[in-house]
């Protein structure tokens, strides 16, 4: 299908695009301060779907403050931790029933292909919010015994208490926009906190669209702010003295800058960065699940995930077979507008993100890595949009830039591997750790290998596999903290201890 005859959205999103976007502060919907905006794109044409707030530091500044007053004296802090988990599974049903529209938008303005954002982003984001809205009535501190060994005969009853953090920051990138944000807003206001959230320039509308719910959910005037804008809007959030928590989703070089801003006031910071992770496969695996699941793991969301399989190690017996399975799917794909019903893969985010993984391709090319399909963009009714070709790359070399960096896009880099040993080193082989996958049908080597890689999550015969109960986050420079599951709750509340003497 071409991109003239793409389907239009449905006519609550094209009103949705068509009213005057605004930020949510204290409650209100409202301009930025410096009455400025900026325009947002629909990557699949380059055109514009509408203008947003550009916020600044003085809408962080008032965003800060609506949080904090309603943390320390607002409704919120009265609430018990049963009305907390209401209002998150009240806002989970809001999002539910809206979803066709969180998806069209999503499609929109991140240009994934819809069937994506109908079957994973929306339920995902549901499901993450109902699982946080029951583990808010599930958080506890613990009662100790202390011996207290200089003061013989007392007697103590020592227990803990887990209390919110306070005012959050939290920035988020662009592959997930609904998604990312929930990630991290459902723990946040799970434990109490009170948030101030932006969101990526590229991608801001689902989270302005999910800012006219949190009212009808229940949730007090000051408890979530979003303020859309730029990067100095984000370096506002992290530099804010009067916030007490910063947690960031994005690039390797940006959670550099967030540590710096957070050292102001010593805030606690939560990183969830890059990844170069590497997907093993050993000669005993499946190799038609292999492949395919190969394939997608590089090629799901346009390579444009945080944990994509980007890196292939295949061992030398079945490496020519994999390589040409694995190309074969890549040139199948049906790359497309995302509002296409065809699409299996849309553009990448925006221009910028194009000419970063061309360049990427560029440089494998010149580095002397051969390319066995894609490399290139799809050209023709496609030209005007945000489009590559899913590229697959083999005789790539350990110190290639292509093998070392994070392309975040449709790229995959193939080498062979001899042995187990030295397959464990080779996965580590990167200043990344946040997820790796192995591929093989003997439970010893999965064991051993998922053992010996220094990643955050190890998939065996699965990639991209996510859930609420699972924790997600990264080893080395892949970032610290978790995202999801009850090991979130540590980056989003502090532990005080109670001692009481019994006289
Ligand atoms: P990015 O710059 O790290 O952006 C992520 C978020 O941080 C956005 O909301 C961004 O705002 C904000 N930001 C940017 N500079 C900031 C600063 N100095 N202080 C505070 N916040 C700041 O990522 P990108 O430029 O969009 O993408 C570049 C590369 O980062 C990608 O190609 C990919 O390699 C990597 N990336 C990784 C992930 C992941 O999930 N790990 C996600 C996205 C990108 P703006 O949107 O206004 O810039
Ligand atoms: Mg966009």
């Amino acid at each position: 299908m071409s991109a003239s005859t793409t389907p239009e959205p449905a006519k609550e999103v094209r009103d949705f695009l068509n009213q005057p976007q605004k930020m949510l502060i204290n409650g209100k919907r409202v301009d930025a301060a410096s009455g400025e905006t900026f325009e947002v794109y629909d990557p699949s044409t380059n055109s514009v779907l509408t203008r947003v707030p550009k916020g600044g530091s003085e809408d962080i500044d008032r965003a800060v403050q609506a949080a904090r007053t309603a943390f320390e004296s607002g409704p919120w802090c009265k609430l018990t931790v049963s009305e907390r988990g209401k209002m998150l599974w009240k806002l989970a049903d809001l999002i539910e029933q809206h979803g066709e529209k969180f998806a069209q938008l999503e499609t929109l303005d991140n240009g994934k292909p819809l069937a994506i954002a109908r079957a994973a982003d929306v339920p995902l984001t549901v499901d993450h919010f109902r699982y946080y809205a029951g583990l808010a009535t599930k958080i506890h501190g613990e009662t100790l015994d202390i011996s207290v060994p200089y003061a013989p005969g007392a007697s103590f009853f020592d227990f803990t208490l887990r209390e919110p953090m306070g005012v959050v920051g939290q920035i988020i990138p662009w592959n997930f926009p609904l998604l990312m944000a929930t990630w991290k807003l459902g723990v946040a206001l799970a434990a109490g906190n009170c948030v101030v959230l932006k969101p990526a320039e590229q991608t801001p509308l689902s989270v302005l669209r999910l800012a006219d719910l949190f009212a009808e959910a229940g949730f007090p005037d000051g408890v979530v702010n979003i303020v859309s804008g730029f990067p100095d809007t984000g370096a506002a959030l992290s530099a804010h003295a009067d916030v007490d928590k910063v947690a960031f989703t994005g690039s390797t070089e940006v959670g550099h800058e967030i540590v710096k801003a957070s050292a102001g006031n010593l805030k606690r910071v939560s990183l969830e960065l890059g990844g170069k992770s590497p997907t093993i496969v050993f000669p005993d695996a499946d190799i038609d699940i292999a492949a395919a699941g190969v394939a997608g793991a590089i090629f799901f969301n346009h390579g444009q995930c945080c944990a994509a399989g980007s890196r292939l190690l295949v061992h030398k017996n079945i490496y020519e077979e994999l390589i040409d399975r694995v190309s074969e799917q890549a040139k199948n794909i049906k790359v497309g507008p995302g509002m296409s019903p065809e699409t299996e893969m849309g553009p990448l985010v925006s221009i910028e993100q194009q000419e970063r993984v061309l360049n990427f391709i560029r440089s494998g090319e010149s580095d002397g890595a051969r390319i066995i399909t894609g490399g290139n963009t799809p050209g023709g009714d496609m030209e005007s949009g945000c489009y590559v070709n899913p590229t697959v790359f083999e005789k790539v070399q350990p110190d290639m830039k292509i093998v070392r960096e994070e392309i975040f896009g449709p790229v995959l880099v193939a080498a062979p591997f001899d042995d187990v040993e030295e397959i464990i080193a080779r996965g580590n082989d990167t200043p990344y750790g946040l997820a790796a996958s192995v591929w093989t049908r003997d439970i010893n080597k999965a064991h051993k290998v998922a053992r010996g890689l220094k990643a955050g999550t190890v998939w065996v015969n699965c990639h991209n596999i996510f859930d609420a109960n699972a924790p997600f986050g990264g080893y080395k420079m892949s970032g610290y903290g978790r995202d999801m599951s009850i090991h979130a709750l540590e980056n989003y509340t502090q532990v005080k201890n109670v001692i009481v003497q019994i006289h």
